[in-house]
Order: C-alpha cells, then sequence, then structure tokens
C-alpha cells in the first residue's frame, strides 16, 4: 500500500497563524522603537526652537543689570589744579554743596575725586549730618560707586548702614576691577569652580574710561526672572542652564543636552537646554510599550488557542473520516459474506440434487444468514435514521420480561452453533417503551456477547427493578475475553472497534453499541459495562419504569 501523503493542511494553517502573529511582533517592536525615536526628537525639536528664543529673553534681562563705573588710577593720578580746590577746605558750605552736585568737579590734584572730597568735608562739618533725609545720604552713597577712588571705601564706612546695597556694589566693582587686570581684553570669564554648570562667571568689557560689568550675583537674578518668563517657551521635561565656552558646546558630553544656542551678550555664553526629567521621559514610553506588548501577547494567546482549537478539529474529524471510511468497508465485507453464501445454497437446492438432511441444513443456514443481514441492514439503517433524527419512536407499556425472554428465543440458534448457554433471570415487569428498538439494542448487546465468548461459556440476562430510583435494570453477562478499562469509554463511540483492523478476528462495523446507546438515551436511560480483561464483561441498560 503507498504511504500516504501527510496532509499540509494543518502546516498551512500553522504557518497563516505564525507568520502574521510574527509580523505582527516584529511591527510591534519597530513601532516601539519608532515611538521612542519619535518621543526624542519631538522634545529634541522642541528644545531647539526654544534655545534661541529663550538666549534673546535672557540678553535682554541680563542687559537690565549691566553695571558701568568710570575707570580710577590706584594709587591715584594728580588732576589739574583748579579754583574748586580752595573750597574744598570748608570755609562756604553752600559752594561746597555745589561742588557734590557738579558732574564736572573732575580729580583734585592729589588724584582724588572732587564730589567725594567736597561730601567728605561736609560730613565733618555738620555735625548732625545723620539726621538729613534717607534719601539724600543715599544719593550721597551712590558718589562712591560713581566717582569711584580710593576714597569710596571711607565715605560708605561714614555712611554706615544706610549705604549696604552702594557697599555691594562696590564689592563687585572691586573684584571686576581684579578681574580685569588678569583678562584685561575682558569678556565672559568663569572662576571657581572647574566643573561646567558649577562655575560662577562675569562679564567684563572694557573701555579706556569706564568698565562695564555684570556680577554673578546678577546673572543668577536674571536667570531666575528668565525662568518664569521662559515658561511658555521651554519644552516639556527641560530646564536650561548658561554655560560660559570658548568654543562650540560638545554635546557627547551630555546625552541629556537636548539644544544650545549663543546668548547675544558678549562671546562665548551660551544657553543648553537640558533635559531635566528623563525619567519622565522613558516611563511614559515605557507604559506604551506595556501597553503594546500586553497587546501582542493577547493577540499571540487568542490566534494559538484559535489554531490549536482549529487543528485539534481537524485532528477529529480526520479521525472521524478514517472511521467512516473504515465503517464503508466493513459493511461491504459483512454484507459480501452472507450475500455469496445464500446464493450458493439457493443455487445448489435449485437443483434439487442435495440430499433431504444437507437440504434443510442449508434451509437453516440461509435462515440464519438471512437473520443476520437484516440485523446488520436494520443497525445501519436505525443507525443513520437517529443520525439524522427521522427516527419516529414507537412508545407504548410493554411486559419487558416478555420482550427479553423473546428476544433471547430468536438468539438461541446462533447461541447453539457455538455451544453457548442463554441463561436468563427476570423480574416482572412493565414500562413503555420502543419495542423493535429496545430488542435491537438487546441483539446487540446478545450478539457481541456470544461472538466474542467462547465456546461452551454462559451468557446471561439478568432484569431487576430499583424501587428508589424508579428504574429497571437489564444486565446482559458473558465470560468472554473482557474489555480494557482504556476502552471501555470509547466503545459507545460510532465506529469504534478496538484494535487494529488487520488483525481483528471478529466481525463487525463498529455501531452496535453506539446504536444501543442512542436508543437507551432516547428512551432517557443509560448504559455502561462493567468489565476486566480476562474476568468476561457485563453491560447495563438502565430504563426509567413509567408510573
Ligand atoms: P462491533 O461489534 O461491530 O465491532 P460494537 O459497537 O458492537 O461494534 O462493539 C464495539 C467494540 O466493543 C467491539 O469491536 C469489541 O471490541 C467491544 N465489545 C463489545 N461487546 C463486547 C463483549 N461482550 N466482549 C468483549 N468486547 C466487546
Amino acid at each position: 500500500m503507498p504511504a500516504r501523503k501527510p496532509d499540509a493542511l494543518p502546516l498551512r494553517l500553522t504557518l497563516a497563524v505564525l507568520l502574521p502573529l510574527l509580523l505582527l511582533v516584529v511591527l510591534a517592536v519597530q513601532g516601539m522603537r519608532a515611538r521612542t525615536k519619535a518621543a526624542w526628537d519631538e522634545i529634541e525639536e522642541e528644545a531647539k526652537r526654544a534655545a534661541p528664543l529663550i538666549a534673546d529673553l535672557l540678553a535682554k534681562e541680563l542687559t537690565q543689570y549691566v553695571n558701568e563705573v568710570p575707570r580710577f588710577a590706584d594709587p591715584p593720578a594728580p588732576g589739574e589744579p583748579s579754583s574748586l580746590d580752595a573750597i574744598l577746605d570748608g570755609s562756604d558750605p553752600v559752594a561746597l554743596n555745589e561742588i557734590v552736585r557738579n558732574r564736572d568737579a573732575g580729580n583734585s590734584p592729589a588724584g582724588l575725586p572732587r564730589r567725594v572730597l567736597a561730601v567728605l568735608r561736609l560730613i565733618e562739618l555738620n555735625p548732625d549730618f545723620a539726621k538729613t533725609p534717607e534719601g539724600e545720604r543715599t544719593e550721597v552713597a551712590k558718589l562712591a560707586i560713581q566717582c569711584p577712588s580710593v576714597l569710596s571705601p571711607l565715605l560708605l564706612d561714614k555712611l554706615g548702614s544706610l549705604a549696604d546695597s552702594a557697599k555691594s556694589t562696590w564689592e563687585e566693582t572691586t573684584t571686576s576691577l581684579r578681574l580685569l587686570e588678569k583678562h584685561p581684553q575682558g569678556g565672559w570669564i568663569s572662576y571657581g569652580s572647574a566643573v561646567p554648570g558649577e562655575a560662577h562667571f562675569w562679564w567684563l568689557e572694557s573701555h579706556p574710561d569706564r568698565i562695564r560689568f555684570l556680577a554673578d550675583r546678577d546673572i543668577a537674578w536674571a536667570e531666575i526672572e528668565i525662568s518664569k518668563q521662559a515658561l511658555g517657551h521651554k519644552p516639556r521635561n527641560c530646564s536650561t542652564r548658561l554655560t560660559l565656552r570658548e568654543a562650540e558646546p560638545r554635546s557627547a558630553e551630555a546625552p541629556e543636552l537636548m539644544a544650545t544656542a549663543p546668548v547675544p551678550l558678549g562671546q562665548g555664553l551660551h544657553l543648553e537646554v537640558i533635559l531635566g526629567d528623563r525619567e519622565a521621559v522613558t516611563r511614559s514610553i515605557r507604559q506604551q510599550e506595556a501597553w503594546t506588548l500586553g497587546f501582542v501577547a493577547l493577540a499571540s494567546l487568542v490566534s494559538i488557542s484559535g489554531l490549536w482549537f482549529i487543528l485539534a478539529t481537524l485532528k477529529r474529524e480526520r479521525k472521524l473520516n478514517e472511521m467512516k471510511s473504515q465503517f464503508v468497508a466493513s459493511v461491504s465485507h459483512e454484507l459480501r459474506a452472507p450475500v455469496a453464501s445464500i446464493r450458493l445454497m439457493a443455487d445448489a437446492l435449485e437443483e434439487g440434487k442435495l440430499a433431504p438432511e444437507t437440504a434443510k441444513e442449508f434451509h437453516r443456514l440461509i435462515a440464519r444468514e438471512g437473520a443476520r443481514l437484516s440485523t446488520l441492514v436494520g443497525n445501519v439503517l436505525d443507525h443513520a435514521r437517529i443520525e439524522q433524527g427521522r427516527k419516529v419512536w414507537k412508545m407504548e407499556p410493554t411486559d419487558l420480561s416478555a420482550l427479553i425472554t423473546d428476544t433471547l428465543q430468536v438468539m438461541q440458534p446462533l447461541a447453539a452453533e457455538k455451544k453457548i448457554s442463554l441463561t436468563s433471570r427476570l423480574e416482572t415487569l412493565e414500562t413503555t417503551l420502543d419495542v423493535g428498538a429496545i430488542q435491537q439494542a438487546l441483539v446487540n448487546l446478545l450478539d457481541n456477547a456470544i461472538k466474542f465468548s467462547a465456546a461452551g461459556s454462559a451468557v446471561t440476562v439478568e432484569l431487576s427493578k430499583s424501587d428508589e430510583r424508579r428504574t429497571c435494570e437489564i444486565r446482559v453477562k458473558d465470560e468472554g475475553p473482557g474489555i480494557p478499562k482504556v476502552e471501555q469509554s470509547r466503545i459507545f463511540e460510532r465506529f469504534y472497534r478496538p484494535g487494529d483492523e488487520l488483525r481483528r478476528e471478529t466481525q463487525g462495523t463498529g455501531i452496535g453499541l453506539s446504536l444501543v446507546k442512542s436508543i437507551v438515551e432516547a428512551h432517557h436511560g443509560s448504559v455502561s459495562v462493567e468489565s476486566e480483561p480476562g474476568k468476561g464483561s457485563c453491560f447495563i441498560l438502565r430504563l426509567p419504569l413509567t408510573p
């Protein structure tokens, strides 16, 4: 027999489900990557758009804090002598006041600002100077910065706490002067720390007659101010940072650096936009990924379960088809043998040359084979009718014990042929049933019992009633080979015949027991088997008793 080609359908189905799934997984992974990249790109793009805007705002803000101080020589350089010098001795307080207000008073021959000298003289002359209005004294304090000289600290000291803000500006002025000594070209100068972001820095612009500067304190204020203004411009999760850089920023240093822009105030100052909460960005991406993976896993689970279900159904269908073909083969075989022997015997009888005993025997055999054929055909037709729901049940009150006795009589010749004793223990009882169908069920059970039993053994039928459950039990017992436990649940399936078809010794089609089950269930009863290999079998029919 040629080897059967393995069916390609399950393989095709598996591929049809698994390949799209694989594609789905690949697409999901690619999609996740693309989304992650898009999220970063979006932040980077926003940062790049925002950086120059914030840098401009910052430059404008910083310009407001720029200080301008006239240059002065230390030690003082002699100034041009003037008539004003004579007034400085304090003889004319009104003229002294005029010098204080005179912006062009210039420096004395000793190189000191005449306005400051005049103020000091006025303080000296006026013991109630401390009582002059606060606004006036603050104006005087500003002179220390507007006309800087070695006298500035002295003047600020004399004014005491009133000059606090002017004092700190004077400190910044002296710091800027010190820085200018080291960096005469000016520009953005960092000091204090080598770590970018932590360094303090100043901005200095040096002119022949004055210096302009921005102190780091003012820069810090400007940054705070700008961070409020820049809120609308700043990308989500980002913060800004000012850095002083000689060259272009090195982005490789900080992976969280999203964008940079030069601050248009002097050279070398850059604004950096940094991703502040990297976690917040990755968290939302991770959440999206978890959802996507969850969806893919669910889709895979559903598809694989579906595939498993389809493959199992296919397998079951194929098995059923095999069993059906087997059934057709068995039925043909079962029909061919009796039909052939009936024809032969009928031909011989027709010729009329047979001895009377032989002719009698042929008649008996023809009757037996005919009965077998009618049982077989009856089984097949009833099976088909029940399967298609066309069977009409003729329920009528019947004496069940009498029905069993009749059936035993029908089966007697078959048992006798095999030298099998047919005995019965029957309680008399009556119930409603389809006589033909129940007899057909009994014939099948008895036929099996006789067929599978060895010659000389016994087959017993018992009928009893169980009052509590309002049922009756028909037990068909034999001393045959018995049925293994694993087969017991399957023998009631249609077309099922255990073992290898080629090595099977007994004839049959595999529908007998399934027909018995259908008939009994149509009567709202049940069928079961108690058996052990080597110890015979007992088939039990339970039928409800009608009141
Ligand atoms: P068939 O007898 O035509 O094969 P059945 O549906 O009547 O089909 O029985 C199914 C199978 O159950 C049989 O092939 C046989 O293996 C097993 N069987 C049924 N009755 C008996 C019995 N009395 N003793 C042992 N095996 C039995």
